[in-house]
């Protein structure tokens, strides 16, 4: 598998740390508000590396932690912790917040078919774990304290920075005077006068971790330092992942991660989806316009990762069409079907070409349109594809509508009684509900459209 790695800027080939086997580590949500779809676009990317891994025949083993504690409004050191406040809004305690949005992003993830990490690790419960990271850095003078916490002093880190060429920690980082530079950051924050629901004793007075400090502490608990892939959107590469680059690598002396994959925003118009500026949608909202979320799927995987995706519905009505192609061909089952071996090399080279997904994609249509494969080879090749692609081929029943049904008897008897010009108008019914008769020799065959 060859992918880009944004801290080299060059596409490499995955040389794994153990034989055989991947570590890999996500940037999980924070637990405030529900997901949107931008973020859930990241997800999809980072379980098509992970299932394109496994069909390469690796062993991979997917750490996803949950913010539940220390990201604050600003998304740098100041404003308001996002749990603590909402809680505060909906009055209800952090806990019960957290586990809301939780279950729901794990929801989520299974309505999108997306294979759920090894764990999900929550910020809060690692606290021990972050703390001890703090001590080393202190221990080696990489730290200072302020009056509101306790700061990561950058300067001393000479290769602060070097994930997407950051150097001066300017963009997205507010300025704040009781800071050296900047770009430090906080690894402890203080409760202070502050009434927190969520706070602990630590050696420099009772707090809260900074928002950074988790994804380091977790990361290298579960997977060890370093780890092979660290993924995450696009936004986390100057500030955040520049961060536990510098916390880790400060403590340590060793890399955090050896490969480094970020997936492109999902616009929603011009701009990026985001929680905080409030233009987004979730998937039940997706749901609720009538999409069934494989559609949303089948949008993100048939695209290129590292570009941006305009989210429309355009989009999604062309994602539908395709993908209601490739299930239309599981209408009936076919058994005793081979795996056209050639065609694989094809798509899983297209795969390992840094997840070229429309070249996959391209392998995937010559299959379903040529005239060469039998139908039963052609689903089992398709079924043999979907452990990366993931569109739930296996169990796919293609469900008819009670009214579509009716038409459809109607339109036979009409046709029966040659009565030509109103079958054409019940066909055309049959086509406002989404589906489509095809006259074939055996019969009339009913696809989805
Ligand atoms: P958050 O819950 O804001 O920490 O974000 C969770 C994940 O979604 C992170 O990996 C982000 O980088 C990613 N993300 C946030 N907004 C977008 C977006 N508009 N498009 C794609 N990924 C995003
Ligand atoms: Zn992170």
């Amino acid at each position: 598998m060859r992918v880009f790695n944004t801290l080299t800027r060059k596409k490499e080939t995955i040389k794994p740390i153990k034989k055989g086997q991947i570590s890999m580590y996500a940037c999980g949500p924070t637990v405030y508000q529900s997901a949107h779809i931008g973020n859930l676009k990241t997800y999809l990317v980072e379980d098509l590396l992970k299932r394109a891994l496994q069909f390469e025949g690796y062993k991979v083993k997917h750490i996803m932690n949950i913010t539940d504690v220390g990201h604050l409004t600003s998304d740098a050191d100041s404003g308001e912790d996002k749990v603590e406040k909402e809680a505060k809004r909906q009055r209800k305690t952090a806990k019960q917040i957290t586990k809301f949005y939780a279950d729901e992003f794990k929801r989520d993830l299974k309505k999108l078919n997306i294979l759920p990490p090894n764990k999900f690790a929550w910020a809060s419960q690692y606290i021990k774990s972050q703390i001890d990271l703090i001590k080393k850095l202190e221990k080696k003078g990489y730290t200072y304290r302020t009056a509101d916490g306790i700061y990561f002093d950058t300067s001393k880190f000479k290769k602060y920075g070097a994930l997407g060429r950051q150097t001066t920690g300017k963009s997205r980082v507010t300025h704040d005077k009781s800071k050296k530079r900047d770009a430090d950051f906080a690894l402890w924050k203080f409760s202070g006068s502050a009434k927190r629901q969520q706070e602990w004793p630590s050696p420099w007075g009772v707090g809260f971790p900074g928002w950074h400090i988790e994804c380091s502490a977790i990361s290298t608990k579960e997977l060890g330092q370093p780890f092979d892939i660290h993924l995450g959107g696009e936004d986390h590469i100057l500030v955040h992942h520049n961060n536990e680059i510098a916390q880790s690598e400060a403590a340590c002396g060793k890399p955090l991660a050896h490969y480094w994959v970020h997936s492109a925003f999902m616009l929603l118009g011009k701009d990026k989806m985001s929680k905080s500026k409030g233009n987004f949608i979730t998937l039940s909202e997706l749901e609720k316009r009538g999409w069934d979320p494989m559609v949303f799927r089948y949008l993100v995987i048939s695209s290129q990762y590292r570009s941006k995706l305009n989210f429309s519905e355009t989009a999604l009505v062309s994602a539908r069409n395709s993908l209601n192609k490739i299930y239309n061909l599981f209408a009936a089952r076919k058994t005793g079907g081979r795996v056209c071996k050639k065609r694989t090399r094809a798509f899983l080279a297209a795969l390992q070409d840094d997840l070229n997904m429309p070249a996959a994609f391209e392998v995937v249509w010559e299959l379903i349109k040529t005239d060469k494969k039998s139908l039963a080879d052609k689903q089992a090749t398709l079924l043999h594809w979907d452990k990366v692609l993931g569109l739930g081929l296996k169990d796919y029943k293609l469900v008819i509508p009670a009214k579509v049904k009716e038409l459809v008897k109607k339109r036979e008897v009409t046709r029966k009684k040659k009565n030509w010009s109103m079958s054409d108008k019940l066909r055309g019914e049959i086509q406002k509900q989404g589906f489509d008769i095809k006259d074939t020799p055996s019969g009339a065959k009913l696809i989805k459209l």
